[in-house]
C-alpha cells in the first residue's frame, strides 16, 4: 500500500480534463495494465488471522467484502472528488440511490427538510411519501425564493436541498446566497448539479456542504449506466459510507469500469455539449414556430445573470414550447425529428427528446401539471454531441413540418 507507484498523481495545480483523465489512478496498476482491471468479487481475503485483526485494528487500505466497496470503486470515488473539488465522494448505484442514501443517512423524526419547488420528480416523492413515514417532514417554497426559503426554517430544519440548474426548467441557483442561508442557520445544504456539472460549477467553492449527481447523465456519458454520486467532507460523508454498506446500493465492478473510461472524455464532451446546447438554443429562440426557450446561456433567461456569474458553460439541455400547439400538435415536432431519439434521461452523447407531460407526467391531472410547471406545448431535448448544423437542420425541418 505504500508502494509510490500506486499512489495517484497529485492533480491539485494541474487543470480540469488532466484532472478527469488521471486524478485517483494509480501510476502503475496491477499486471501494469494501463487501465484499471475489472475485479470480479464479492469478497477479498486475508492469508491468515493476524492480518484480519491488523486490518480491523489499524483500518488499513483495503477491500473486505463486496457491499463496503470494491477497488474500481475507490479510484472513481477519488476521481469525482477530484472534479468537484471536495474531500471525499461516495459512489452509488444510481442518482436516487445517492438521494436516499444521503437523506436516509442525515435526517431524523421530527426534522425538517426545504425543498425548491422546481425539482427531480421522485426526489420529491421520495420525500413526500416515504421520509414522510419515517416523521420527516417535508417543505417546499418557490424556486430561487431565498426569502421564502429563510422563513421556512425552523429550530427543526436539518437540509435545504435544491437542482442547479432545474429540470425541465433551467432555474440557476445562486449558490452563494444558498450556502450563505444554510451557514447562517446552521442547516446543512445539498445541490443535485447533475445538468451543470463540475465541469459548468462547482457548488463545494461556494460553501455548498454537498453535491450530488446522477452519474447516469453527463459524468458516464454514454447513456450505457447507471450511477449516482455525493461529494463532501470526509466528516460529513461517514455516516453517509456507513450506511451505503448496509443499505447495499453499490455499483458493480463492470459499472464502474464503463464509468471511469466514461470519465476519461469528460472534459471534451462537455465542451460539445455546451457549444452544441448554445448553438440549438439560439435557433430555437429564433424560429417563429417557438413561442418561449429555457436555456441559461440565453440572455432572455430569467437567471441568465446568475448563470453568467456562477455556471463556466449552460450544458446540453433545452426545454422549449411551441407556439399555438395543443400537445398533439407538439408531439408532432417530437415525431418528425430524425436523429434524437424518443426517451427520458439527458447527457449522452446521443441527443435525446421528449414531451415533459407525455413522459413523465401524463398519469397527472392538468391542474397538477401547471403547478409544477409542465406545460402542453413543452419539448426537452438533450442535445448530444452530434454536429450542431445537423442538430439545427433536424429540428428546422420536424418545426416547418407542423
Ligand atoms: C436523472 C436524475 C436524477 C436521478 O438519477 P438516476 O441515476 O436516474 O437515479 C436525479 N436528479 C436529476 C437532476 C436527474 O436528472
Amino acid at each position: 500500500m505504500n508502494d509510490p507507484n500506486r499512489v495517484p498523481l497529485d492533480v491539485s495545480d494541474l487543470g480540469f480534463s488532466t484532472s478527469a483523465v488521471q486524478a485517483g489512478e494509480a501510476r502503475q496498476k496491477p499486471e501494469s495494465a494501463i487501465t484499471d482491471p475489472i475485479f470480479c468479487a464479492s469478497t477479498y481475503t486475508f492469508p491468515d488471522t493476524a492480518s484480519v485483526i491488523r486490518y480491523i485494528e489499524e483500518g488499513q487500505e483495503r477491500e473486505e467484502y463486496g457491499r463496503y466497496g470494491n477497488p474500481g470503486e475507490k479510484v472513481a470515488e477519488k476521481k469525482l472528488a477530484a472534479l468537484e473539488g471536495g474531500e471525499d465522494a461516495v459512489l452509488y448505484a444510481s442518482g436516487m440511490a445517492a438521494i436516499v442514501g444521503l437523506l436516509m443517512a442525515k435526517l431524523n423524526a421530527g426534522d425538517e427538510v426545504i425543498f425548491f419547488d422546481e425539482c427531480y420528480h421522485r426526489s420529491r416523492e421520495f420525500c413526500s411519501k416515504h421520509m414522510s413515514r419515517f416523521g420527516v417532514v417535508t417543505r417546499q417554497v418557490k424556486a430561487c425564493d431565498y426569502d421564502a426559503m429563510e422563513a421556512a426554517i425552523n429550530e427543526n430544519t436539518k437540509m435545504l436541498i435544491s437542482e442547479s440548474p432545474t429540470n425541465p426548467h433551467l432555474s440557476v441557483v445562486d449558490l452563494e446566497k444558498f450556502a450563505a442561508i444554510g451557514k447562517k442557520h446552521n442547516v446543512e445544504t445539498l445541490i443535485d448539479a447533475t445538468l451543470a456539472t463540475p465541469f459548468n460549477v462547482r457548488p463545494i467553492d461556494y460553501g455548498v456542504d454537498y453535491v450530488l449527481h446522477s452519474a447516469t447523465k453527463y459524468l458516464a456519458g454514454h447513456n450505457d449506466l447507471l450511477a449516482g454520486v455525493i461529494i463532501g467532507s470526509k466528516t460529513q460523508l461517514e455516516s453517509v459510507r456507513k450506511l451505503r454498506g448496509i443499505m447495499g446500493g453499490i455499483n458493480s465492478p463492470h459499472n464502474i469500469y464503463l464509468l471511469l473510461r466514461g470519465l476519461k472524455t469528460f472534459s471534451l464532451r462537455m465542451e460539445r455539449h455546451n457549444r452544441n446546447g448554445q448553438a440549438i438554443a439560439e435557433f430555437l429562440e429564433s424560429h417563429p414556430k417557438v413561442e418561449k426557450v429555457y436555456y441559461p446561456g440565453l440572455p432572455s433567461h430569467k437567471y441568465y445573470e446568475v448563470a453568467k456569474k456562477t455556471m463556466s458553460g449552460y450544458g446540453g439541455l433545452i426545454t422549449f414550447l411551441i407556439k399555438d400547439a395543443d400537445w398533439r400538435k407538439t408531439a408532432d415536432v417530437i415525431d418528425a425529428v430524425k436523429i434524437p431519439r424518443i426517451g427520458p434521461s439527458l447527457g449522452g452523447v446521443e441527443s435525446l427528446i421528449e414531451q415533459p407531460l407525455v413522459m413523465s407526467y401524463f398519469q397527472l391531472k392538468p391542474e397538477e401539471r401547471a403547478k409544477f410547471g409542465i406545460f402542453d406545448n413543452m419539448i426537452r431535448m438533450s442535445c448530444g454531441i452530434e454536429d450542431a448544423e445537423d442538430l439545427i437542420a433536424d429540428l428546422k425541418q420536424a418545426l416547418d413540418s407542423i
